[in-house]
């Protein structure tokens, strides 16, 4: 794949842009929002603290993470763990973030079936992801076409884990912003822009799905081309 594909560029280029631009709005919500505080005051670590013990959840704990956007759930360790611009502003960012990682809480609580789904399926992805690019290229370049085909099936684990990433996301946000009403973390209009913040991260989840897609779609276009 050393060489110039026009199809590459046609079906990879709009799934790029997608990503781009994804990317940007969270960015660029995130940063609005974050200049934004809630009457409350509440800081992200005092909101994930209080979800938490209103819902009866011990045993959780709440902790700060290096780095932007790096925040998540770590079922494992059963930690929520807020990165360094949501675990003591008191933005509406931050409690919005924090909230939806809660909602990951909620899920593991409950053992939401598309959360175990998708643990089940990070083996097959740490192995599809790598093994699928090269099993794919060595197919093509020996012309073994059924091995070029075992990698497309292993890349196919890669998409399979973000379509199952999608449900996982958008759930943990519904959570989050029937939380932050429920508990009274965000009052009247805060809502919205706690939803924004929510909506652009979602519409990552969306990109990178559809990337996956669209690089699937490349590599069975390819092998079919060259195996005809
Ligand atoms: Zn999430």
């Amino acid at each position: 794949m050393f060489y110039f594909d026009p199809l590459y560029f046609v079906i990879i280029i709009p799934g790029m842009l997608l990503m781009f631009w994804a990317q940007s709005r969270v960015k660029g919500t995130y940063r609005k929002y974050s200049k934004v505080q809630s009457s409350m005051g509440m800081t992200g670590a005092h909101v994930a603290q209080t979800i938490l013990a209103k819902k009866g959840i011990r045993g959780v704990k709440v902790e700060p993470v290096a780095g932007e956007l790096t925040d998540h759930y770590d079922p494992g360790a059963k930690a929520v763990r807020l990165s360094q611009g949501i675990y003591g502003s008191s933005s509406l960012s931050a409690a919005a973030v924090a909230a939806h990682e809660c909602g990951h809480v909620l899920q593991d609580v409950q053992g939401y079936k598309f959360m175990n789904l998708r643990a089940a399926l990070v083996p097959a992805v740490n192995l599809g992801s790598r093994l699928g690019p090269i099993l794919i290229m060595a197919g093509l370049f020996f012309q073994l076409f059924g091995l070029a085909w075992l990698g497309v099936f292993f890349f196919a684990a890669v998409l399979a884990f973000q379509v199952v990433t999608l449900p996982v996301e958008f759930d943990a946000s519904r959570r989050a912003l029937r939380l932050v009403d429920e508990l009274g973390i965000l009052q009247g209009e805060e809502h919205k822009g706690a939803k924004a913040v929510l909506d652009a991260a979602a519409w990552t989840y969306v990109a990178t799905a559809f990337y996956a897609a669209l690089n699937l779609l490349y590599y069975i276009t390819l092998i079919s081309r060259r195996s005809s």
